[in-house]
């Protein structure tokens, strides 16, 4: 009997065991977190502030996922080393795993720069895991000031979580616009707007030069009072484990199309890794759920023994913002079609007749076609618009296509 081991117990972590579980349905499977919760959809972490859901239904995958799969889980327990010669992962419990194949599934950590004087603030927090929405659930009251440092998703998700609970709750960002690594500045001042109609105060092209207790110092020069501060300038993929180990690491741990990392029977899947990104052609971390759950299946078929490639990724963001719908992927090249009002923006880019990204906000119908365009590089000159027109699914798929997969009929 196969011996599997996974480090994590998230997105990708789930995926994978479902991928073993497809092809070896007898091998033993352990998960060490070093989490006290798992399978859980982290996205969903502001949803839980909000009080719009509650932690049995943030469960991923059903609460007795991990025991219908016959899978072994261990919380709260670090993967401390791999010894990839000998095939063992020592643990923080003092417990050592053998394992034939081992996936790391190790997401990413919230990065925060070495800000002067953080250590005087009192209340500070992370937006990345449930235990961070549990703990500014119990810190935040209804007076309570909370300054959040970084406008990207994560940053707004909290300042949305956070709304209703908090007697006030600014965002500052030193981009000039929310945002602003997905969205192109239309695209942003409409998610400005809205986030402002909805009560959250922006300090854009601003940030903290110094914390002094409950104060923060701004490069402008202004000072900004608050009780309860949550860093989110970013994350970075966990590759410490495997770079100890000595696998090939850049930005993110180098995995091949089988997400098999430079070392043998040691796999790697998720926000931790680095993939091909088809819409761009070049190698990048591409750190959003789909892939994740994408990667990880994958990553457990081939560690079982099948053969299944994640050869499609590219980087999107799908996510909403008190009732305004955002979604991006791609890359952004030559703008090919801008359509822009008040409540909406629309933009197609394209390199080399083929799409290769998409900013949509207010309006994100056909999200799903645009995005499947990219990931297949369908030539633009194959699209007969005239059928498109008549059957919007069918642009995916090229004219050569349909004549060879539907029979010419469309
Ligand atoms: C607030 C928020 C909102 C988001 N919204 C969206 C969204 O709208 N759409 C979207 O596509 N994506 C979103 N994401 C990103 C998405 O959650 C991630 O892409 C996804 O969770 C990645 O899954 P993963 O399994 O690779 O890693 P993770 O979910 O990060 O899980 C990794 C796990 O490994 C554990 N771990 C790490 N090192 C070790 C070790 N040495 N030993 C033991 N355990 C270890 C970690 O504790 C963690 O539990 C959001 C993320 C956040 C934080």
């Amino acid at each position: 009997m196969k011996r599997y081991v996974i480090v994590g117990a998230s997105i990708a972590a789930v995926s994978c065991v479902e991928g073993i579980r497809s092809v070896d349905p007898e091998g033993e499977i352990v998960l060490v977190t070093a989490e006290a919760h798992a399978n859980y959809g982290r996205p969903l972490i502001s949803y839980y502030l909000a009080g719009k859901t509650d932690i049995p239904r943030m469960s991923w995958r059903g609460a007795d996922f991990f025991e219908k799969n016959r899978a072994r889980l261990l919380l709260k327990t670090r993967a401390e080393k791999i010894d990839a010669q000998e095939k063992r992962v020592f643990l923080s419990n003092g417990e050592t795993l053998s394992y034939d194949a081992l996936c790391v599934c190790a997401g990413s950590y919230p990065f925060a720069p070495p800000f002067e004087g953080i250590e005087s603030v009192g209340r500070r927090f992370s937006f990345t895991t449930l235990q961070d929405a549990l703990a500014l659930e119990e810190t935040v009251t209804g007076t309570s000031r909370v300054l959040i440092v970084g406008a990207g998703f994560i940053g707004l998700k909290c300042a949305e979580g956070l709304r209703d609970r908090a007697g006030s709750v600014m965002v500052c960002d030193l981009a000039p616009h929310a945002m602003s690594a997905n969205l192109d500045p239309d695209a942003s001042g409409i998610l400005e707007r809205h986030l402002e109609s909805n009560g959250i105060t922006l300090a854009l092209g601003d940030t903290v030069e110094r914390f002094e207790g409950g104060t923060a110092h701004m490069k402008s020069g202004r000072e900004i009072a608050f009780d309860v501060l949550v860093t989110a300038i970013g994350v970075r993929p966990n590759t410490a484990l495997l770079k100890d180990a000595g696998a090939e690491v850049n930005r993110g741990v180098c995995v091949s199309e089988r997400l098999e990392t430079s070392l043998p029977g040691v796999f790697a899947a998720g926000d931790c890794t680095e993939t091909t990104d088809v819409s761009a052609g070049a190698s990048g971390v591409l750190a959003v759920l789909p892939n994740a759950a994408l990667q990880g299946h994958a990553a457990g078929v081939n560690m079982a023994g099948g053969d299944e490639r994640f050869d499609k990724g590219i980087k999107m963001n799908s996510i909403g913002f008190f009732g305004l719908h955002i979604m991006s992927a791609g890359t952004y090249t030559e703008p090919v079609l801008e359509e822009v009002t008040d409540r909406t923006s629309k933009k197609l880019y394209a390199a080399g007749g083929v799409l290769t990204g998409f900013i949509l906000v207010g309006d994100v119908r056909r999200a799903g076609i645009y995005t499947s365009l990219i990931r297949e590089r369908t030539p633009l000159d194959q699209i007969d618009f005239e059928a498109v027109k008549r059957e919007p699914s069918l642009l995916p798929f090229g004219r050569e296509i349909r004549k060879k997969k539907l029979g010419g009929v469309v």
